[in-house]
């Protein structure tokens, strides 16, 4: 059974009203606001006199992308126990962060140290840990966070030429005044509680990939005076009203003696060459706390045509691949993933090693955030997103979703989108030669997670189970729940080729499989 379906653009765009509301001359002024703010904290000679902190926290992170429903409920994924030394007169701080999973994923303990313009990230600990530079855009995100820490936001905002007030908000039920400001492009919206004159939170006016302008919101609780100065002792971030992140703050000391070389970064560290654009984003920050990577991001993507059988080519990146079968009118594409930069590299690759035949239907493996996040790209392109029935309302959104904040391909060209879900069965393309056969495969990694069958190279294509490296294959047990749904399917599968890593026999897979019970 197949349904069809095609989204106009442009009757979506009023769903979520995030440009702000006309601006008139309110009294009192934004500067009035944070003033009375400064005042409520302990005032502002106060907060000037704070040089440095060390605050102990524990918490929990959470994740409403990698769920097995599309869209599906917000999941814890690990707790958590930091802690954080911060320079207050200079950009500099240490964090320590150590994580305990709830999933099959190690969380790996680490340590930042940021000095300025060069930071140093050391994983693991003992004589396994990994020292390396501390990437450009971790850096600029680390320090991003650091301009909304409650000793910091109101001295930060009040030095701001371009503050301003915005209309009046609420929150659970109390009345906020909000002041907003521009930095390094990014807006910051300040909230106040009109009552108590405190912030309640931050918002930062964002793009994500799959959810477009968003809000990504640090909120304070639990407020305690610590050395004559009012702090919150709760934080939580959010995406868009969703939770990340959750801080119970568990001691604070303000203007510590530090040690010498706290901040120090070695020099070795210093001479380590980086090429990354230092792109401040909360996508990144998810991807560190699901212990997973983000060394692409700000870096131009590699992109390598690798053939894989005739017709099948892989278009590898350095962690995920984009997989194209060419038909005798048109291309197929399995995977737009990570983000925009990515995904439009791959495209721009794919038509220049086919210039004369259009990219017709797009099929992602499942909704996760770094396999679906490049999906617009090849939306922008017209073509057909393939998917089953459960996650047609998941891709209807992400086509909906405004990009105003930092226009993506699909919001330029702002045309309709096709959907085509499927369900009862599988779902094939042919051309009398080439044949494309896709199928929903009842995993618990995902409830929309499709795989893609070749018949005539016997090649079956699969995300985040085997994902070969060098055509060896882990022992998981992913492994073995692929196999043993892959095997309901009947189907003459010589070669498996995942979108993570390269392609292994399926013999390989299953010895994999096998050895991964024992
Ligand atoms: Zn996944």
């Amino acid at each position: 059974m197949r349904q069809i379906i095609s989204l106009a653009l442009l009757q979506a765009l009023m769903l979520i009203p995030l440009k702000a509301a006309p601006l008139c001359a309110q009294s009192p002024s934004a500067k009035e606001l944070l003033d009375d703010a400064a005042k409520a904290m302990g005032g502002l000679q106060a907060l000037k006199a704070l040089k440095n902190q060390v605050i102990e926290s524990e918490g929990k992170q959470f994740d409403s992308s990698s769920t097995s429903r599309p869209g599906g409920p917000t999941r814890q994924i690990s707790t958590i126990r930091t802690t954080l030394t911060r320079d207050l007169a200079q950009p500099r701080l240490k964090m320590g962060y150590e994580g305990k999973s709830l999933l099959a994923r190690q969380a790996i303990p680490w340590v930042e140290i940021i000095d300025g313009e060069v930071g140093f990230l050391r994983e693991g600990a003992g004589a396994d840990a990994k020292q390396s530079r501390l990437h450009p855009a971790r850096l600029a995100t680390r320090m991003r966070e650091e301009k909304r820490a409650a000793a910091k936001i109101i001295l930060i905002a009040l030095g701001q030429k371009n503050l301003r007030r915005l209309a009046d908000g609420e929150l659970d039920g109390r009345p906020q005044r909000v002041v907003a400001f521009v930095e390094n492009g990014d807006e910051f919206r300040v909230y106040l509680d009109a009552k108590t004159k405190l912030p309640s939170q931050v918002e930062i006016m964002e793009d994500d990939p799959l959810e477009g302008d968003s809000r990504f919101t640090l909120r304070y609780s639990d407020w305690r005076k610590v050395d004559g100065v009012m702090l919150p002792f709760g934080l939580r971030t959010e995406l868009n009203g969703k939770p990340l992140q959750e801080e119970q703050i568990k001691s604070v000391r303000n203007n510590v003696a530090l040690a010498a070389d706290v901040f120090s970064v070695p020099q070795a560290i210093r001479d380590q060459k980086v090429d990354a654009k230092p792109i401040a984003s909360q996508w990144l920050l998810r991807r560190v706390a699901g212990n997973v990577g983000y060394a692409d991001l700000g870096r131009n993507p590699p992109v390598e045509i690798v053939p894989m059988a005739e017709g099948v080519y892989r278009f590898q990146g350095s962690s995920h691949n984009t997989i194209v079968v060419e038909m005798r009118d048109y291309l197929v594409a399995v995977e737009g993933p990570l983000y925009e930069e990515r995904t439009a590299a791959v495209v721009k690759a794919i038509k220049e090693r086919f210039p004369a035949k259009p990219i017709r239907y797009v099929i992602p493996t499942h909704h996760h955030l770094d396999h679906a996040g490049g999906i617009r790209a090849f939306m922008a392109e017209g073509a057909i997103v393939i998917v089953p029935f459960v996650a047609t309302e998941f891709y209807a959104r992400v086509a909906k979703a405004p990009h105003t904040l930092r226009p993506d391909s699909l919001e330029k060209k702002g045309h309709a989108v096709v959907i085509e879900s499927y369900g009862g069965g599988y779902l094939a393309l042919t051309d009398g030669n080439q044949r494309v056969e896709i199928y929903p495969l009842p995993v618990p990694h995902a409830e929309d997670f499709q795989v893609i069958y070749l018949p005539r190279a016997k090649i079956m294509i699969e995300a985040d189970h085997v994902s070969p490296r060098g055509g060896q294959v882990r022992t998981a047990p992913a492994v073995g729940e692929f196999v043993q749904a892959v095997d309901k399917l009947n189907l003459d599968i010589q070669t498996v080729a995942g979108i993570h890593g390269d392609s292994a026999t399926m013999q390989a897979v299953r010895a994999a499989a096998k050895s991964g019970q024992k």
